[in-house]
């Protein structure tokens, strides 16, 4: 890389940098740099970062941000590229994703009330 390039690397650098949002400071996914958040087709289901995704307090920012950029791949706010195209198509926002996402994934039954044995 000659003087030029290093000086156009360093310029794009801070421009992906000067546009991240501030809500990327707090993502959960920081704390899993090992959690695939941009596995390949292939690879099937993401539950582990879907999971983390569930439980990251920007969740919400971080998916209104991957819904508005149409051609963005990965895992963000724990919608898939597939889930946020085919809500775009149908017209859904991002909120409505969102609980339809949530209202679709297994949750653990409620505990049982009253005495477990006699
Ligand atoms: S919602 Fe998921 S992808 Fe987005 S910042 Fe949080 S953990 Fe990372």
């Amino acid at each position: 890389m000659d003087g030029r390039d290093a000086a156009l690397a360093a310029l794009f650098l801070d421009d992906l940098i000067a546009d991240r949002p501030s809500w990327m400071a707090d993502g959960l996914c920081r704390e899993y740099p090992d959690v695939e958040f941009f596995p390949p087709r292939s690879a099937g289901s993401s539950a582990v970062a879907y999971a983390i995704c569930e439980r990251c307090l920007v969740r919400r920012e971080c998916a209104v941000w991957a819904f508005a950029r149409p051609d963005i791949r990965g895992i963000w706010g724990g919608t898939t590229f597939q889930s946020r195209g085919k809500a775009r198509v149908a017209g859904l926002d991002v909120d409505e994703l969102l609980d339809a996402l949530d209202a679709r994934r297994v949750r653990p039954p409620a505990p049982v009330a009253g005495p477990l044995c006699a």
